[in-house]
This record gives structure tokens, C-alpha cells and sequence, in this order.
């Protein structure tokens, strides 16, 4: 079931109100556009009828995949309030099974559909991409803002990603063995991290708190711990 708002915008360049519909939350299998909106990028733009004027508009809004069983929750950042307002328990009970993740972009809310839709875990996925980032800020000497999961191609064993270096609008593209990934689970899996039955925020600094846990774990014959993230890194062509 989607929901759907109507509230008005009042433009930043002309100062007008403009009527806006608003999708609060999305249902993949009743509103596939909305989802291929999401995945294009363009879901959030908005435009002024009366001046032109274009923005990206980013409010709070619940996508749930029911036949796929996940749900990601955007709160832009700064919202975090809203976030509290949801008790998953009480008002979703039957979501039991369900996997309940918190984003705060839509470039987040288009990766988690990503990762769910081709069958990963995205803790695993969080700690490929620290690994590769770390990687390739060693090696290209530049601080990595953002990465994020693009594909996975199990035949052609590989999982890709897109990085965003600190100061550069050109994104670098880097993938994976899906050994790489496989290791990351069982990462997560030694240092026991379940997400939990709420809305679970599964980022960059959970993979990094997670490989501090495991780098800390005494080691045993059967894992040997090791001294940097999981990756190989190689160049995605
Ligand atoms: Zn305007």
C-alpha cells in the first residue's frame, strides 16, 4: 500500500506556494515507476510551474518491498526526530521477518533496493565498500567522500562499486570478487552483528566499528584475523 500527500512548497527563487504531491510511503509491487523513479535519480526532482526554478526535494518517506521482504526508511538528515515517531513493533508487527533499514539520501534509499534486490546482505556489502575505500585511498592518495553498490554479477564474479573522491565530481569505479564479499560475511558473522528488529542504520561507520570489533577478536587457527578490511579493489572496467 503507497501513500500519497499533497502539501505546498514554497519556491526558494519565486517565493510562490506550489501545490506538491508527496509520496510518504511506496509499495514496490503497486507502484513499480516509483521504483524505477528511485533507481534514476529522479524521484526527488521538483520544478516551479511559475519560475522554472529545479531542486531536488528530499523528505521522509518509507519504501517496502513486501514480496522481497525489506524496507528502507528515508529520513533526510537533520530528521531524525520523525525516525522516533515509528515503533516497528507496535505498528508492524506481522513485519517480523522483514529486514528494516534507515537511510538519510536517496542516493542510500536507490543502493539498499540494489543490494536487496540482488539477494546481499548489506552489512556484508558495507564492509567490501570500507575495505575497497580504504584501498584506494591508499593508493590514489585521495580521501573518499561517498561509495556506493552498483551491481553484482555473480557469473562474471564480481561486485562493483562507485566511489566519490573528496573534491571531484568524477566518480571512480572500482568491483570486487564475491570472495571478497563472502569473507565480509563471515566478518560479520564472528563479530555476532544482528540488525535487530527496529529500523537499523547499516553505513560505512558500522562497517568501520565492525572491523575494529573483529580486528580485536582473539584469533583462532581456523580464522586468521587480518590487519585490513576485505578487498581486493580491482578496477571495474
Ligand atoms: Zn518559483
Amino acid at each position: 500500500m503507497s501513500t500519497q500527500v499533497n502539501k505546498d512548497v514554497c519556491c526558494p527563487q519565486c517565493g510562490k506556494p506550489v501545490r506538491t504531491k508527496m509520496w510518504t510511503g511506496i509499495s514496490a509491487q503497486t507502484e513499480p515507476e516509483m521504483r524505477a523513479r528511485i533507481l534514476d535519480e529522479t524521484f526527488f526532482d521538483w520544478q516551479c510551474p511559475h519560475c522554472g526554478y529545479q531542486a531536488e526535494l528530499v523528505y521522509p518517506c518509507l519504501y517496502h518491498d513486501k514480496a522481497r521482504k525489506f524496507m528502507v526508511y528515508l529520513v533526510p538528515e537533520g530528521n531524525e526526530k520523525d525516525l522516533k515517531k515509528v515503533n516497528v513493533d507496535e505498528r508492524f508487527p506481522q513485519l517480523h521477518d522483514v529486514k528494516k533499514r534507515v537511510v538519510v539520501s536517496p542516493m542510500e534509499l536507490k543502493e539498499k533496493i540494489l543490494v536487496f534486490e540482488a539477494g546481499l546482505d548489506d552489512v556484508g556489502i558495507e564492509l567490501v565498500k570500507a575495505g575497497i575505500a580504504a584501498a584506494v585511498e591508499e593508493k590514489n592518495g585521495v580521501s573518499v567522500e561517498a561509495g556506493c553498490f552498483c551491481f553484482a554479477d555473480p557469473q562474471g564474479d564480481r561486485i562493483g562499486f562507485l566511489f566519490f573522491p573528496e573534491g571531484s565530481n568524477q566518480p571512480m569505479k572500482k568491483a570486487a570478487r564475491l570472495f571478497t564479499y563472502e569473507k565480509a560475511m563471515e566478518i560479520a558473522k564472528e563479530c555476532k552483528f544482528t540488525p535487530g528488529e527496529d529500523f537499523a542504520r547499516v553505513d560505512g561507520l558500522l562497517a568501520a566499528r565492525l572491523l575494529e570489533q573483529y580486528q580485536r577478536l582473539p584469533a583462532t587457527p581456523a580464522t586468521e584475523n587480518s590487519s585490513s578490511a576485505p578487498a581486493d579493489g580491482g578496477d571495474a572496467s
